[in-house]
């Protein structure tokens, strides 16, 4: 596999990787993948992206489902967003002053999301998530843990990196915290309450320890699971209320992708903060958190500057609520407003997908557990039907995936190799049809 991996590659896409050896010289890591996990043995570096496809610096073209791992919701370079990056480009970009498209782009995301009085921007969806750690403290400064769930990614923060992602241990039902990378503090992980998402101990673990939580954080579409688990949530925020300990959901993600207003949206079940990103940036780097007013405004309230600047937690950042971005992510929200439509379409082309893989796998007699709502889909080879995150981690074939995105990318479809594989608005029928044509080959061939 490797050697007709390494011929195709050569040939199809050498400027990619002479760019990679080229970037060796300068770049700590030469592509995303490579700064999270390790690098891609086939990288792919791209000239442009137009609508549902990206074509690469030889020419090739491909079919994109990685959707730029989240903002690209509506593809790439779609007119209304070109249009207000070229009008806000004109003034050479405004930050730290006040200009009127971050409060429209405020007012837009406290309309859209049921749990949302007020809003602070950052750049990232890992900025707003210390915002909403920082606030939950500041809230509770006798609480010194967040508590969170194993696996649950919330960005590349001490703190929210704790037992993220692939970095677990302890018992499941009742998970140890561990750093999330070399380099973490051991007071983040200290700091930090670890739960299994879906796990009734969990609950009772929360309970437990409540006189020590700031605040609980938590993925209301785990993307390691890729399902909303609407009584579990239930619970959690009923706990939350009885506990006085503030609900924070992390719909940097799920944010305008499951739909406009997100998973709280879809479930009514409402959370004290919500952190944005991806999306609301229409592209471009952004992030925001936002929240009930007595959540979020904590320690504004006395009337006396002075002493509110001392109380309140700060949460500032010189790009933040800068123009370009406020102004591209207020188009493409607006279009997403104003054309409810996208959703249903979005969800009705996963089915059509889903559907198509499921039927390629089955064909084959391949084993594939696929997970496919609102637009975000994993998929891996297995029987297994895992009942928590930590179940996931054991008797899965990652190299299969891996090896499967290869050999998609070597005919025109471009899966990530690890991660949620995403559908945007701009993909067509037929471009779905040609990627269920192609994982049908690609396994047909695997399987030889
Ligand atoms: N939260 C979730 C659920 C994410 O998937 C991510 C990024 O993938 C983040 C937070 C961090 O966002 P950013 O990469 O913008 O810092």
């Amino acid at each position: 596999v490797r050697e007709r991996f390494d011929a195709h590659f050569a040939t199809a896409t050498p400027t990619s990787l002479a760019l990679r050896e080229r970037a060796r010289g300068s770049l700590v890591a030469a592509t995303h993948l490579d700064r999270y996990f390790f690098p891609s043995a086939y990288p792919l570096f791209v000239a442009e992206g137009d609508g549902a496809e990206l074509t690469d610096v030889d020419g090739n073209r491909y079919i994109d489902l990685g959707g730029g791992g989240g903002p690209a919701l509506l593809g790439r370079g779609h007119p209304v967003v070109r249009d207000a990056l070229r009008e806000a480009a004109a003034t050479c970009n405004i930050n730290a002053l006040g200009h009127e498209s971050e409060i429209a782009l405020a007012e837009l995301l406290t309309e859209a999301f049921p749990g949302a009085d007020r809003a602070v921007f950052s750049n990232s969806g890992t900025e707003s998530t210390l915002h909403a750690v920082r606030l939950c403290r500041a809230r509770r400064p006798g609480a010194r843990r967040i508590a969170k769930f194993e696996g649950h990614f919330h960005g590349f923060s001490d703190q929210a990196m704790v037992s993220s992602w692939f970095r677990v241990a302890g018992p499941r039902e009742e998970p140890e915290p561990i750093a999330g990378s070399p380099g973490t503090s051991a007071a983040a992980v200290r700091d930090t309450l670890v739960l299994q998402f879906g796990h009734p101990r969990s609950l009772e673990i929360l309970r437990r320890h409540a006189a020590d939580v700031a605040g609980v954080l938590v993925e209301p579409l785990p993307t390691t699971s890729g399902q909303i688990d609407r009584e579990y949530l239930t619970a959690l925020r009923e706990l939350c209320t009885e506990l006085d300990i503030p609900l924070v959901f992390d719909e940097v993600v799920s944010g305008f992708r499951v739909a406009y207003g997100g998973v709280q949206t879809l479930t009514g079940i409402t959370p004290d903060l919500t952190v944005l990103g991806k999306v609301i940036g229409g592209g471009l780097p952004c992030g925001a958190l936002v929240g009930k007013a007595e959540v979020i405004e904590y320690g504004r309230a006395t009337g006396d500057p002075f002493r509110d600047a001392e109380e309140r937690g700060f949460l500032g950042g010189t790009m933040s609520g800068n123009h370009l971005t406020c102004t591209t992510g207020l188009a493409a929200l607006r279009h997403l407003r104003d054309h409810p439509e996208i959703y249903r379409e979005l969800e009705r082309r996963t089915g059509l997908l889903a559907d198509g893989l499921r039927g390629a796998a089955a064909a084959h007699g391949v084993p594939l557990r696929l997970t496919a709502r609102h637009s975000v889909f994993s998929l891996t080879f297995t029987h297994k039907d895992p009942a928590y995150f930590r179940d996931t981690l054991h008797g899965v074939n990652f190299q299969a995936t891996m090896v499967l995105a290869y050999w998609m990318r070597m005919y025109g479809v471009y899966l990530p190799e690890l991660h949620a594989f995403l559908l945007s608005a701009a993909h067509t029928d037929a471009q779905v049809a040609e990627v269920v044509r192609v994982f049908d080959r690609a396994v047909g061939e695997m399987k030889e």
